[in-house]
């Protein structure tokens, strides 16, 4: 066994279970229109994990995706829920038709503590859309678009 930290998460009915290992790439703030649609929230907070570190534990019967393609960049979001209870998990992205080698984890879903002080965010994509009463978080890299 490695001493890599594993984190372990899940959607709302506890039918999908995944677990993450190592490090994730990059957690991301996202206030593009099409993750606040998927949220129904003023903003998507993900963890970017190349795919070999995500390992779904259960429940993998129960993901449906849908396939975004009203994206600003063109590229096609492979947005995966729950179809019992609709919480957002994985997405993808495929681009000419190549599925990338990385999957992005919404923090919401990841099992954290109260406070869920583990959780950082790095960067903030589409700050353009950001609700202008929310406060500039410090120690961010803040992208007009991403
Ligand atoms: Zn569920
Ligand atoms: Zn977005």
């Amino acid at each position: 066994m490695s001493n890599e930290k594993v984190i372990t998460g899940g959607c709302l009915c506890r039918q999908i279970r995944y677990e993450a290992s190592g490090a994730p790439l990059m957690n991301v703030l996202c206030y593009c229109e099409n993750c606040r649609k998927v949220t129904g929230s003023i903003c998507m907070a993900n963890s970017m994990y190349p795919k070999p570190q995500v390992r779904i534990l259960s429940g993998e019967e129960m993901i449906k995706t849908y396939d975004d393609d009203q994206t600003d960049s063109g590229s096609v979001l492979n947005r995966s829920f729950c179809s019992n209870c609709g919480s957002c998990l994985f997405t993808t992205r495929t681009v000419n038709g190549v599925t990338g080698d990385f999957v992005v984890l919404p923090s919401g879903t990841f099992d954290l503590g109260v406070g869920n002080e583990e959780w950082v965010p790095q960067r903030e994509f589409y700050c353009k859309n950001r609700a202008s009463w929310l406060p500039p978080l410090e120690n961010t890299v803040q992208l007009s678009t991403m």
